[in-house]
C-alpha cells in the first residue's frame, strides 16, 4: 500500500468518525449508549490519527507510536464495554465504582506511554532496525480481545430486546465486527510491529453498521427506554411477587395506591401480607373490587397473571391494579336506570291491565259490566260453535226495586245490589255474570241444555231471595225475575238472544215476578 493511499485510508476514517460522532450525539436526549458510541468513535479517530502520523512520519522506531496507541485502544475496548450493557438495558447508568473499573485498563496504558522508558515493556526494537511485540503488549492485547469477546457475546444477548426493525439488520451489525479483527489480526500477526496498522479504520467501518443498527434502527434509544418509560407511565399500578408473596417490584402508580391505602416507607423485599393483609387481600384474585380508603371511595380492577422464567417455571406473579370507579360508578348507574325503568315498566303494564280491567268492570258491584258482556260475546259465540254447544242468555231484574229504594233508601237499596252480586256470582256453573244495567244482570251460559239453563236461572234466583240485607227498618228481601232464551250451536245469534231474554224477562214480569220464562224459540 502507498503512503498515499494510507493517508486518504486513514483521512477517511477520521472525517468518517468525526461525522458519525455528532450524528450519536445530535439527540435531545443522551443516552449512556450514544455516549459510549461517541467515546468510541473519538478513540477510532485519534487512533486513526496516530497511524496517520506514522505513516506521513515513518520513524525508525515504533515504540512510540505503539505505545500512544494503545491507552486509546483501552479507551475504545472499555466504551465497546459500556455499550452493550447500555444496549441491554436502557435504564442502565455506569456507576462510579464501575467507571473506575473500566478506566484501570486506559490508565495503565496511559501511564506507560507517558514514561518513553517503559515503552521496552511493549516493543522490542532490534538492532536491526525491526521490531517486535513483546511483555505488556501481550497483557493488553489478551485484556482488550477478552473484553470485545465478552462484550460481542453480549451484544449477541441485547438481541431479545431489541425493536423489531434493528433486529433485520443485527446480524450484518454483529458480522461487521470480524472487520477490526481481521484486521488486528493482519497487523499484529502478519505485518508485525513495524508495519502499518489498519485496525483503526476497520473499526470505524464497524462503527457505522453500530451507529446505523442503533441511531436509524431505535437500536439505541426507542424501545428499550420506553419499556422502561411505559413501566413507569403505565395509569396501572403494577406489583411483581415473588412465588412468596413478597413484593420484588413494582411501578410509580404501584406505588402511588400503597400510598393512597396509607402504606409508606420500605416495601420491596417485603411479603405483601406483612406489608398490610388489607392490601394483600385485596389483591389476592382477579376481579373489581370495591375499596374504601381515607382518600375516598374507589372501584379497582384487579388482574394476576403467572410470572414464568425461560423454563416455563413460575417464579411469580404480576399483579396489575387499575382505578375503574369512573367506569364502575357510571356502569352501575345504569344497572340502576336499566332497573328503575324496567319497575316502572312492570308497574305501567300493571297499571294498564287494572286500567283496562276497570273499563269493563261495574264499580258499584265488582261484577263485570255491560261493556265486557258485548266484548266477549263474539268470542263465547264463536266457541260454542266450535265446540258444538249450546249458547243461553239470562236477563234477570230485581222485583219492586224502586219500592225497595222508596222503602229502605238508596244507600241500603246500593247494599242490597252488592249483596245480590256476590250471590250470583257464587252460584257454581255460571260462564259470565255481568251488571247489565240498573238493577238488572245477565248471565250467559254454554253447554246447558234448555232445561238446565231454566234450571240454572231458578238456582240464581234461589241464591238472591236467600239474600238479606239489613236495614234500620228490617233486613230487606229480594226476590229476582228471569228470563231465559236459549240457541242450539248451529243457528247462534247473540243479539237475537238477549232480545228474547229481555222479551222472556217482561213475561215473567207480566205473569207476577219471582219466576223464570223461557223464551219460545217459535219467536226467534
Ligand atoms: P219491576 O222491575 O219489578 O217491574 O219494578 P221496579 O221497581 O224494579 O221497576 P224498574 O226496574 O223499572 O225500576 C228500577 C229501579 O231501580 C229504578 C231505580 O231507582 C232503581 N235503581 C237502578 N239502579 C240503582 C242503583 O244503582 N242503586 C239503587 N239504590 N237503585 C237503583
Ligand atoms: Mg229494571
Ligand atoms: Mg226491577
Amino acid at each position: 500500500m502507498t503512503t498515499a493511499v494510507l493517508v486518504a485510508v486513514y483521512s477517511l476514517s477520521i472525517a468518517s468518525a468525526i461525522l458519525l460522532i455528532s450524528v450519536a450525539l445530535n439527540t435531545p436526549r443522551l443516552t449512556t449508549a450514544r455516549v459510549s458510541l461517541a467515546l468510541y468513535l473519538a478513540a477510532t479517530t485519534v487512533w486513526s490519527a496516530i497511524a496517520l502520523v506514522y505513516v506521513v512520519r515513518q520513524p525508525e522506531d515504533p515504540s512510540n507510536n505503539i505505545a500512544w496507541t494503545l491507552p486509546v485502544v483501552a479507551v475504545m475496548v472499555a466504551a465497546v464495554r459500556t455499550l452493550v450493557t447500555a444496549l441491554s438495558n436502557a435504564a442502565w447508568r455506569p456507576s462510579p465504582a464501575y467507571l473506575v473499573s473500566i478506566s484501570l485498563h486506559p490508565l495503565g496504558m496511559f501511564a506507560i506511554a507517558a514514561v518513553p522508558g517503559w515503552h521496552h515493556l511493549l516493543v522490542e526494537v532490534r538492532p536491526d532496525g525491526t521490531a517486535e511485540y513483546v511483555g505488556l503488549f501481550w497483557v493488553h492485547a489478551a485484556v482488550s480481545y477478552g473484553l470485545l469477546v465478552a462484550a460481542l457475546v453480549g451484544m449477541t444477548q441485547v438481541r431479545k430486546h431489541i425493536p423489531p426493525l434493528a433486529r433485520k439488520n443485527f446480524p450484518v451489525m454483529l458480522a461487521s465486527w470480524s472487520f477490526p479483527v481481521l484486521a488486528n489480526v493482519f497487523t499484529i500477526g502478519v505485518d508485525g510491529a513495524e508495519g502499518f496498522d489498519i485496525t483503526p479504520v476497520a473499526f470505524t467501518l464497524t462503527a457505522i453498521f453500530l451507529g446505523r443498527s442503533m441511531i436509524q434502527d431505535g437500536l439505541a434509544d426507542v424501545i428499550p427506554v420506553a419499556r422502561v418509560q411505559v413501566f413507569e407511565s403505565l395509569t396501572d399500578g403494577i406489583f411483581v411477587l415473588d412465588t412468596a408473596g413478597r413484593l420484588i417490584d413494582s411501578n410509580d402508580r404501584g406505588l402511588y395506591f400503597l400510598r393512597l391505602a396509607g402504606l409508606e416507607g420500605r416495601v420491596h423485599g417485603k411479603r405483601m401480607v406483612e406489608i398490610s393483609p388489607d392490601f394483600a387481600a385485596l389483591i389476592a384474585a382477579d376481579g373489581e373490587r370495591d375499596v374504601s380508603l381515607p382518600s375516598g371511595d374507589f372501584v379497582v380492577q384487579i388482574t394476576r397473571s403467572p410470572l414464568g422464567d425461560r423454563k416455563g417455571r413460575t417464579v411469580g406473579t404480576l399483579v396489575h391494579i387499575r382505578n375503574v370507579t369512573v367506569e364502575a360508578l357510571r356502569t352501575r348507574e345504569l344497572i340502576r336506570v336499566r332497573d328503575e325503568l324496567a319497575e316502572e315498566a312492570r308497574i305501567n303494564e300493571l297499571l294498564r291491565a287494572e286500567l283496562a280491567d276497570q273499563v269493563v268492570r261495574d264499580q258499584g258491584t265488582g261484577l263485570h259490566n255491560r261493556r265486557f258482556v258485548f266484548d266477549t260475546m263474539p268470542s263465547l259465540v264463536e266457541r260454542a260453535q266450535a265446540e258444538a254447544v249450546s249458547l243461553a242468555v239470562i236477563m234477570f231484574d230485581l222485583d219492586d226495586f224502586k219500592m225497595i229504594n222508596d222503602t229502605y233508601g238508596h244507600a241500603a237499596g246500593d247494599r242490597a245490589l252488592v249483596a245480590v252480586a256476590r250471590a250470583m256470582e257464587n252460584v257454581e256453573g255460571s260462564a259470565v255474570v255481568a251488571r247489565f244495567g240498573g238493577e238488572e244482570f245477565i248471565a250467559v251460559v254454554t253447554g246447558m241444555t234448555r232445561d238446565e239453563s231454566v234450571l240454572f236461572a231458578d238456582r240464581i234466583r234461589a241464591a238472591c231471595a236467600a239474600v238479606t240485607v239489613p236495614a234500620r227498618e228490617g233486613s230487606i228481601r229480594i226476590t229476582v225475575s228471569a228470563g231465559v232464551a236459549w240457541s242450539a250451536p248451529e243457528s247462534i245469534d247473540a243479539t237475537a238472544l238477549i232480545e228474547r231474554a229481555d222479551d222472556a224477562l217482561y213475561e215473567a214480569k207480566r205473569a207476577g215476578r219471582d219466576r223464570t220464562r223461557l223464551a219460545s224459540e217459535a219467536t226467534a
